[in-house]
């Protein structure tokens, strides 16, 4: 068995690099809630954005259920590898549950903004200073080249992309984008509250194309904003969007949606699940580059 994943892992690998897709394994994302979210693929876990505590009245909050899961690291929970967070805001980072989180479960690494790992430090009692060995702090200004990382198994690269707001409110909000390789074949992006203006694409173009992610999740606006819909079909060009960040206000059912977001894939209901087949995925690609 190990030594079929290592082969379906390598033909995986010729596949990253824009050869025929061909033996991609099934990629699935669990919907925390607002922008968190998991994504599996075989024995590889990474959460985005997943403990927070605050809806400012307009969005979904992560349920008890999957929060209690993550603590007491059960199935589907269990085991994360890496815990990405786009910024510090109370609709996207508590430090408390995400301290909470890294001590419940000791295989975790978390990466994250100065900002957001400054909030964790000030809350961290010295019984459990040891889990800030297993933190990254990414520090990003606007305008800095992007950074690569690396974990066991994951392809870890960072850009602070402004948040939405720009360029009169919030600038000195730190937001990064993530862009996430696991076991060098399923690229997923993670874009936080990032503003959908090219301006802010366009300056590392080459980043963009170098890789592009097999699923995206841009916040919901990037879907209703013209600016939002080229950055992500000019520059980003992900083989799949599922759309993060969506009010309570917005239904369920596409149809009784404003009309300008009726057309995309967008997480709605805290708990849901996508899996991504290769299938799947290689159409979408193939849409993509038309
Ligand atoms: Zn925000």
């Amino acid at each position: 068995m190990r030594k079929w994943l290592s082969l379906l892992s390598l033909c995986a690998v010729v596949n990253t690099f824009g050869q025929s897709p061909a033996l991609i394994p099934t990629v699935s994302v669990n919907y925390v809630a607002n922008a968190g979210l998991m994504v599996t693929q075989e024995d590889m876990k990474v959460l985005f954005d997943p403990l927070f505590r605050n809806s400012y009245g307009h969005y979904e909050l992560p349920p008890k259920a999957i929060k209690a899961a993550l603590f007491a690291n059960t199935p589907p929970w269990d085991g994360i590898d890496a815990v990405f967070i786009s910024h510090y805001h109370g609709d996207h980072f508590s430090p408390e549950d995400i301290l909470r989180l890294l001590v419940a479960q000791p295989g975790v690494h978390l990466y994250a903004p100065s900002q957001a790992v400054t909030g964790l430090q000030a809350i961290t009692g010295i019984e459990n200073k040891s889990i800030l060995k297993r933190v990254t702090t990414v520090e990003l200004a606007y305008g800095d080249e992007p950074v690569t990382l690396d974990l066991e198994g994951l392809l870890i690269e960072a850009v602070r992309i402004p948040h939405s707001g720009w360029p009169t409110t919030r600038n000195e909000v730190e937001n990064i984008a993530w862009r996430v390789t696991l076991n060098q074949t399923t690229t997923v992006l993670h874009m936080g509250d990032a503003d959908p203006n090219d301006v802010h694409f366009a300056r590392d173009a080459e980043y963009w194309d170098i890789r592009q992610p097999h699923v995206a999740f841009p916040p919901y606006w990037f879907f209703n904003s013209r600016f939002g819909l080229e950055v992500l079909s000019k520059r980003v060009k992900p083989g799949h969007s599922i759309g993060v960040h969506v009010p309570k206000s917005i239904a369920d059912d596409p149809l009784k949606r404003p009309h300008d977001l009726r057309g995309y894939d967008l997480f709605t209901e805290p708990g849901e699940i996508r899996k991504i087949s290769p299938k799947q995925r290689s159409k979408a690609e193939l849409k993509a580059e038309r």
